[in-house]
C-alpha cells in the first residue's frame, strides 16, 4: 500500500441542522462533494448517507496548529507526511429522516457537530442530532462553529456561548468548539487537530471474526446484460470489527424469507466475497473504518434496491441472533426534541420504529411494564444482547425519537 492508497481507519460522522454546512465541511476537509455521490452509490462502495474519505497530515518542522493539513504540498514547498486517513459520514441535505441519521450512527467512532454562527442555538436538527448521539453513546465530539466568515466578532461570540450553554449537562460537554469558515477553508489545521485529539481510531482486535453491517445492497449490472455477463450482487457498509478477503465465504443475517410447506422462516443466506473496495480502490483485504464495496457471488435480484440494507455480514456461524421478537429495557427521554409535552409511556400494542445497527424495523409492542417491553417485528434483526436501540414513535406526520433500548439477553 502506498501513502496514497490508505484505507481509512475511522468513520467521523457530520451532524447538525440542514444548511449549517455539513457537505461544504467535508468538501473543504476532502475534496469531495458527498451530495454527488448517486453514480459512486450505484457501483456499490458509498450507502444513503454521503460519504468522503480524506488523509489528514502534518508538515513537520511547522507549529501547531499550522502543521495540520489535507494539502501534499506545505507551504515552505516541503512534501507534508500523511497520518491517518478519515472516512467522513455525511447526511445528504435532502434526507431530513432521522432513521437515516440514527442508522450512520451505528458506524460513527465519533462526529463532528456543526453549528452555524449566523443562527440562534439550537435549532432543531441541531438538538435531535445531539440527542442522538447522546443515546447511541458517541462521545468523541468536537463542534464546528460553521460560517463564522457571516458574523462580526461579537456576534460569533455571543453564537460561541450559546454553544457552551446548549451542549452543557449533554454528550457533548467540554467538546472543543472551534470557529471555522468552511467555505472560505478557515481554521481548517485548528478543526483537524482538535479531531486528531478528540476522535481517535479504536483499538481493534485484528483476530476478531469480521462483522459488517450492511447499508446499502445493489444490482450493479445494466438493463439487458445477458446471463452468462451478470455480475453478482453488491453489498455497501462499514465493518465494525475483524477484517474481511476476497474469496472469504460469508453469511448474511437475518438473510431471506423461504416459505415452504406453507410456513415461512428466515435463514441465512451465504455467499462469497468475490471483491472488495475500500478507500475508493480494490483491495484484497479490508479492515474496520470507511465505507466498503463488496461484490458477491449473489444472485443480484436478491440485493437489489437496498434489499439487504440493515443485515449483518460475516463468516457463517459468527454472527450474533437473529430476533422475531425480542424484550428490552427502556429509557424515555425526559420529551421529544422541540415539544414541551411529557413523552408518554409506551403501551401494549403501539407501533414503534426502532434502529438497531443499520437496520430500521417496524414493530408492535406486545407488552409493556414501566421500563421494559416486549415488541414482535415485521422484519427480524440480527444484534447482539445487549445492543442499543433508538425508540421512534409516531407522531403526527412523523416518526420521533422518544428514547433509548438495551436488547435483552
Ligand atoms: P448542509 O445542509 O449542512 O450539508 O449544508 P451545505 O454544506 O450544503 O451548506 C449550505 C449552504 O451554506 C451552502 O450554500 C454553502 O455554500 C453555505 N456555506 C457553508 N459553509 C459556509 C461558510 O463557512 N460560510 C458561508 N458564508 N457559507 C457557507
Ligand atoms: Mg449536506
Amino acid at each position: 500500500m502506498t501513502d496514497e492508497h490508505r484505507q481509512p481507519e475511522v468513520n467521523i460522522g457530520l451532524v447538525g441542522h440542514v444548511d449549517h454546512g455539513k457537505t461544504t465541511l467535508v468538501e473543504a476537509l476532502s475534496g469531495e462533494w458527498t451530495d454527488q455521490h448517486s453514480e459512486e452509490m450505484k457501483r456499490g462502495i458509498s450507502i444513503r448517507l454521503g460519504y468522503a474519505d480524506a488523509t489528514f497530515r502534518q508538515c513537520p518542522g511547522a507549529d501547531e496548529p499550522e502543521k495540520y493539513t489535507v494539502d501534499e504540498e506545505c507551504p515552505d514547498g516541503s512534501k507534508s507526511e500523511p497520518l491517518r486517513t478519515v472516512s467522513f459520514v455525511d447526511a445528504p441535505g435532502h434526507e431530513t429522516l432521522m432513521a437515516t441519521m440514527l442508522s450512520g450512527a451505528s458506524i460513527m467512532d465519533g462526529a463532528v457537530l456543526v453549528v452555524s454562527a449566523s443562527e440562534p442555538v439550537p435549532q432543531a436538527q441541531t438538538e435531535e442530532h445531539l440527542m442522538a448521539l447522546d443515546i447511541i453513546g458517541i462521545d468523541n465530539i468536537v463542534i464546528a462553529q460553521n460560517k463564522v466568515d457571516l458574523v462580526d466578532r461579537e456576534t460569533a461570540a455571543d453564537n460561541y456561548e450559546q454553544i457552551t450553554e446548549f451542549v452543557s449537562g449533554t454528550v457533548a460537554e467540554g467538546a472543543p468548539i472551534v470557529p471555522v469558515s468552511a467555505q472560505q477553508g478557515v481554521n481548517m489545521d485548528v478543526l483537524i487537530q482538535a479531531i486528531e485529539a478528540e476522535i481517535p481510531t479504536p483499538e481493534r482486535d485484528p483476530s476478531e471474526d469480521a462483522q459488517m453491517l450492511v447499508a446499502r445492497s445493489f444490482d450493479i449490472n445494466r438493463p439487458g446484460t445477458t446471463w452468462d455477463s451478470l455480475l453478482g450482487g453488491v453489498l455497501g457498509g462499514s465493518l465494525v470489527q475483524g477484517r474481511l478477503r476476497e474469496g472469504e465465504d460469508i453469511e448474511l443475517r437475518p438473510g431471506r424469507e423461504v416459505e415452504e410447506g406453507g410456513q415461512t422462516e428466515w435463514r441465512p443466506v451465504e455467499t462469497t466475497v468475490r471483491s472488495l473496495q475500500a478507500g475508493g480502490e480494490d483491495v484484497q483485504e479490508a479492515t474496520p473504518g470507511g465505507l466498503l464495496g463488496v461484490g458477491t457471488g449473489l444472485d443480484p435480484s436478491l440485493t437489489k434496491g437496498d434489499a439487504l440494507a440493515g443485515q449483518v455480514a460475516g463468516p457463517p456461524g459468527t454472527l450474533p441472533p437473529t430476533f422475531e421478537q425480542f424484550e428490552m429495557d427502556v429509557d424515555l427521554l425526559e420529551r421529544i426534541v422541540g415539544e414541551t409535552d411529557e413523552v408518554e409511556e409506551i403501551s401494549t400494542g403501539e407501533p414503534l420504529m426502532l434502529t438497531v445497527g443499520t437496520a430500521t424495523t417496524v414493530g408492535s409492542v406486545t407488552s409493556a411494564r414501566g421500563g421494559e417491553c416486549e415488541i414482535a417485528l415485521k422484519r427480524p434483526v440480527c444484534a447482539e444482547p445487549g445492543a442499543k436501540i433508538a425508540i421512534n414513535r409516531r407522531v403526527g406526520a412523523r416518526w420521533r425519537l422518544i428514547g433509548v433500548g438495551t436488547l435483552r439477553e
